[in-house]
């Protein structure tokens, strides 16, 4: 998929004031500083369309973006940060909960994952209530230029072998490099072929 436009549309703090679901949403989410902006900005070539932060845990609003007048990009505020108090934390559930049940043009949710690190609880768990669910999504694994290739190979290996234990079928995957561009042609025409379904 050639992106020709990126745009930003809107921040919401409350799913029903969302731009109306005319077009397929694909949703990003993931861990605080798990590469969640960076990857938007690599997929839509667009430098700075999404705030990459340096304090993370601070996002708590859906932000929509348009790609090329035919599809909305969504990212969704990160989880799991430590420093964030038990209110915010409920207060990201009861939004990203209601989010997700009640966006009928929403396709998939992109589910990123620091390819660095083993399986963590709070990932496996989102990843579990999505199934239980039926929400479709994928996951996307960050940062693989972090590591060697063959590491990164260990760790996806280790990481999917830990989902079959509660998976019969295992989700699709994507291996991406904000700072490479590796994935983006991946992630790019997963979405795309979404989209002509
Ligand atoms: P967010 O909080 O999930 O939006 O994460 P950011 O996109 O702000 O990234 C968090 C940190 O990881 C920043 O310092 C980024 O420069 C760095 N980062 C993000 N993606 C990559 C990547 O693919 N490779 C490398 N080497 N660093 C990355």
């Amino acid at each position: 998929m050639i992106i020709n436009d990126a745009r930003f549309l809107t921040s919401n703090s409350r799913a029903d004031l969302c731009p109306a679901p005319t077009l397929p949403e694909y949703a990003f989410i993931g861990r605080s500083n798990v590469g969640k902006s960076s990857l938007i900005n690599m997929l839509t070539g667009r430098n700075g369309l999404a705030k990459t932060s340096s304090s993370p845990g601070k996002t708590q609003l859906i932000n929509h973006f348009i790609i090329n007048d035919k599809w909305y990009l969504v990212d969704l505020p990160g989880y799991g940060y430590a420093k964030v108090s038990k209110v915010a934390r409920a207060e990201w559930a009861r939004m990203i909960n209601y989010y997700l049940r009640h966006r009928p043009n929403l396709m998939c949710v992109c589910v990123l994952i620091d390819s660095r690190h083993a399986p963590q609880a709070v990932d496996l768990e989102f990843m579990e209530k999505l199934g239980e669910e039926g929400i479709p999504f994928v996951m996307v694994f960050t940062k693989a230029d972090k590591q060697s290739t063959a590491q990164t190979k260990a760790l996806l290996a280790d990481y999917l072998k830990k989902m079959g234990e509660s998976w019969d079928e295992l989700p699709r995957h994507f291996l991406t490099s904000a700072e490479t561009g590796l994935g983006r042609d991946e992630v790019l025409n997963f979405i795309a072929e979404v989209n002509q379904q």
